[in-house]
């Protein structure tokens, strides 16, 4: 059985609207909103309503979820007028310095990015 969260997550209580965010889209799949730390002038987050925890735990049978969320991306990144490129980011597990067990693509742009990462 795929796992999914029991314990609601912060960004869980964000998708059900029991606390706040800026949120910027949402429709029948996901929730996009503003991230509280941006790490640039647009930064947002692309959150499944359903709680996976992490990519980790994703299955067959996500395929359509999972292309709808980076579809999102690409639009919501267009809406926020980020003509000159972005990155998306998905932290998973300990060393991919995940931080909220709840499935969330970053999209952060606005400035220059640089490769390799931290
Ligand atoms: P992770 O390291 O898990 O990929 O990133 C989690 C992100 O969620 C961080 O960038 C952090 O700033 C953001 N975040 C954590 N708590 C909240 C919150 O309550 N509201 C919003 N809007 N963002 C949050």
């Amino acid at each position: 059985a795929q796992k999914l969260n029991q314990q609601p997550t912060i960004f869980s209580k964000i998708v059900d609207k029991k606390i706040p965010a800026d949120i910027i889209f949402e429709d029948n799949q996901c929730v996009v909103f503003r991230d509280v730390n941006p790490q640039g002038p647009v930064h947002f987050l692309v959150v499944p309503r359903k709680p996976i925890p992490g990519l980790s735990d994703v299955q067959d049978g996500d395929e359509l979820l999972l292309g709808h969320l980076l579809i999102v991306a690409k639009k919501m990144a267009e809406k926020e007028k980020l003509l000159d490129g972005y990155r998306l980011v998905i932290n998973n597990g300990r060393h991919g310095a995940q931080s909220v067990h709840h499935l969330h693509i970053h999209v952060i742009g606005g400035r220059q990015m640089n490769w390799p990462p931290g």
